[in-house]
């Protein structure tokens, strides 16, 4: 048995009764997209993110165009944001017309704001700041704030990876609007694609609301050209009834198992990432980028699956080789934790024996 990233077999067996439940429930009703499910779980997403607005939509990454759009984003502008995430952060602002600038991150892997302020001191013309909590990892939100209000910049939050975090300020909190995931490996997973814009201005987010299904402000009233991206009746029920209410606990977990890891991984050649406030979406650890594939061997031989968050920084991606974008600074720290970032199994369903097996995985290594 492999000690395995995400456990959807054991999701599963503790969900699927209230899946079943869900869908029947969807089934039943005969109406299956932009429903009465959707706006009770937007209403129930909202509260727990302690803002008055949420609007579902398709994907995260659907989540983030739409929040840049409703925040009017013209053709050709800036948007400053993360070489180091998952690639739809970037691509979302590329399919909102936006052009690219990338800061280089810290040493625990979000966006460095001191660069970031560093930037737009020199850059009067970037009005737009996309950062991440990346691996679940809350940025410094008071800071986030203070960049919003000196600058006067636009900011979305993408908040994909950092849904269920226990803290007094919830990722979200600071930006125009934030941006989240429901894609199944992240804390709060539908059994599919979804997503979610959310925040506190009730304009723009009926603007969001308006853009997600074809722009239309009323039935056949087109106001501006949107899109279609919509969150099915299926996937709002699964998350309202069968895993929201569970959030909390698996949330506990997450914590549980992240400070297990902590105590107990005690190995000269693996470091531990400077994070304090985490979703504990993945639990990043980091070895020499000329030990990684002999470090990933040895766990995988002793039963441990890994992964790799994220091989290679944004700006290196083919698909931007052809693209206008820029880059402020030489993005060091991204590209030197994309060669040595290693992520080990985190996620609610593992045992505490499945814990003891990763941490012992670890700690018998030593480079070959
Ligand atoms: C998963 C993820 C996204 C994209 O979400 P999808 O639902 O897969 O489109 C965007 N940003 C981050 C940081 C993510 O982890």
């Amino acid at each position: 048995m492999t000690v395995l990233l995400n456990d959807f077999k054991r999701q599963w067996d503790e969900t699927g009764e209230d899946v079943h439940a869900a869908v029947e429930r969807v089934g039943r009703s005969g109406w299956y997209v932009l429903g009465s499910e959707v706006t009770a779980f937007e209403e129930q997403f909202a509260r727990f993110m302690n803002v008055p607005h949420c609007v579902g939509c398709a994907s995260g990454l659907d989540a983030i165009e739409l929040a840049l759009r409703a925040l009017e984003l013209r053709p050709g502008e800036r948007v400053l944001t993360t070489p180091l995430s998952a690639f739809a952060t970037t691509l979302a602002i590329v399919r909102a017309g936006g052009i690219p600038l990338f800061v280089d991150v810290d040493k625990a892997g979000n966006l460095d704001l001191a660069l970031v302020e560093d930037c737009l001191v020199r850059r009067p013309d970037v009005r737009f700041v996309v950062p991440v909590h990346l691996f679940g990892n809350l940025l410094d939100v008071d800071r986030l704030a203070h960049i919003r209000a000196r600058f006067k910049v636009r900011v979305v939050e993408d908040c994909a990876q950092a849904i269920g975090v226990t803290a007094d300020r919830q990722p979200g909190s600071v930006g125009d609007l934030a941006a989240t995931s429901f894609y199944p490996t992240k804390n709060l997973g539908a059994l599919g694609d979804g997503g979610a814009v959310y925040g506190n201005d009730a304009d723009l987010m009926a603007t969001c609301r308006t853009l997600r299904d074809y722009g239309q402000s009323q039935k056949y009233v087109h106001e501006r050209l949107g899109m279609n991206s919509r969150l099915d009746e299926m996937h709002a029920a699964i998350l309202r009834s069968a895993m929201m209410p569970r959030l909390h606990a698996w949330g506990a977990r997450r914590l549980d198992i992240a400070q297990r890891y902590r105590a107990g991984l005690r190995n000269s050649w693996v470091s531990l990432l400077p994070i304090s406030t985490s979703s504990w979406h993945l639990f990043p650890v980091r070895v020499e980028a000329r030990l990684r594939t002999q470090f990933r061997d040895h766990l995988g031989g002793a039963g441990v699956q890994s992964g790799v968050h994220y091989p290679r920084i944004i700006s290196e991606q083919p698909a931007l080789s052809e693209m206008p974008f820029e880059i402020d600074g030489p993005l060091d720290q991204a590209r030197q934790l994309a060669s040595e970032e290693v992520s080990l199994p985190m996620h609610p369903h593992l045992h505490d024996e499945d814990v003891e097996r990763v941490i012992h995985a670890v700690n018998t290594w030593s480079p070959a």
